[in-house]
C-alpha cells in the first residue's frame, strides 16, 4: 500500500532489515508469550514478531493503518488489532491469569514520555518493555547521578524500572528520515521498588522541584519543601546540586515533605 507518513502521528517507518533483525535478536521472544506492540505502523516489527509464535496484541491510532493491518495480518490467529490511542489504552485488561505482558514499540516521539508514565501505572503486569526512542531520551532515562543527562526522567524511570540502553539506530534506518538519532532501550519493572517511598507524588514533587532549578544548590531549590537543617540531619549535603543526588537521597527527602492540595 502507498501510505503518506503523517507527522502528527510521529510516523517514521523502520526500513532497515538489519536493525529489525537486531531488535528481534535482542528481545528473545519465546513461543506462547503475550506481547503488545504499540504503533505497529506498516508492520515492520509485527510480522517477524508473529513468526515467533507469540500471542500479539497491537494498538494503532491511525485508522488507515488499522485497515491496512487488519487485511495484512488477517490470517494470523495469534494477532489481535486494537484501534485507538495507546495513551488511554487499558493494558491491564489484556492480561490473562498470572501472565505478564511484554511490550514493544517504535514509539511516536511526541508522546513517548507520557506514554512511558501511562505504562508504568500498570508496571505490576508488565514483564519488560523494549522501545525505540530518540537517543537523547534513552540517554536521559539511563543516566547516572553526576551526569549532565541525569534528571527527572532518569530518577522517576529508575524508581520503577531497571533501565538498559540496547543499541543506537541511525536516522537512515527510517522512512521518512528523522532529524535525530534513535536508540533502543530495555525497561524491566522492578519486582520490589529499589527504595521505600510513602507516595509517588511526594517523590515526583521533590525531583521536579530540584531539577526545575538544576543549577542551584538544593538548599535553595528545595527551600520551600525542606530546611537546610533537615537536609543536614538526613546526612545530605545542602550545597549539592540536584544532579548529584541519588534516587535513595531523593526518596529520603520525600519522607520529610507534605504537599498542600
Ligand atoms: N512500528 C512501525 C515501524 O517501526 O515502522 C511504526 C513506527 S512509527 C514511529 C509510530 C507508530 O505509532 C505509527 O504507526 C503511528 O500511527 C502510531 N501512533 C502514533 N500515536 C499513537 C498513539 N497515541 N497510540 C497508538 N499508536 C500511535
Amino acid at each position: 500500500m502507498v501510505h503518506q507518513a503523517r507527522k502528527r502521528f510521529g510516523q517514521n517507518f523502520l526500513q532497515d532489515h538489519n536493525i529489525i533483525y537486531n531488535i528481534l535478536a535482542n528481545i528473545h521472544a519465546q513461543a506462547g508469550e503475550h506481547w503488545v506492540e504499540i504503533g505497529p505502523g506498516l508492520g515492520a516489527i509485527t510480522e517477524p514478531l508473529l513468526q515467533e509464535n507469540i500471542i500479539l496484541d497491537v494498538v494503532e491510532l491511525d485508522r488507515d493503518l488499522v485497515s491496512f493491518l487488519a487485511e495484512k495480518f488477517r490470517q494470523w490467529e495469534n494477532f489481535t488489532l486494537h484501534s485507538g490511542d495507546a495513551l488511554n489504552f487499558d493494558f491491564s485488561a489484556l492480561v490473562k491469569k498470572d501472565e505478564k505482558l511484554r511490550i514493544i514499540g517504535n514509539l511516536p516521539y511526541n508522546i513517548s514520555t507520557p506514554l512511558l508514565f501511562h505504562l508504568l501505572d500498570n508496571a505490576y503486569c508488565i514483564e519488560d518493555m523494549h522501545f525505540m526512542l530518540q537517543k537523547e531520551v534513552v540517554d536521559r532515562i539511563c543516566a547516572d547521578p553526576g551526569s549532565k543527562k541525569y534528571g527527572r526522567l532518569s530518577v522517576m524511570m529508575q524508581y520503577f524500572c531497571a533501565t538498559e540502553k540496547v543499541f543506537d539506530v541511525p536516522p537512515e534506518s527510517f522512512d521518512p528520515v528523522p532529524k535525530v538519532m534513535s536508540a533502543i532501550v530495555k525497561l524491566t519493572p522492578h519486582e520490589q521498588p529499589p527504595v521505600e517511598i510513602d507516595d509517588i507524588k511526594l517523590l515526583n514533587k521533590v525531583v521536579t522541584t530540584a531539577f526545575s532549578q538544576r543549577r542551584k544548590t538544593i538548599r535553595n531549590s528545595l527551600k520551600k519543601l525542606v530546611t537546610e537543617a533537615q537536609l543536614i540531619e538526613m546526612n545530605i549535603d545542602p550545597t549539592l546540586r540536584a544532579e548529584a543526588l541519588s534516587l535513595a537521597e531523593f526518596a529520603l527527602i520525600s519522607h520529610h515533605i507534605v504537599i498542600e492540595e
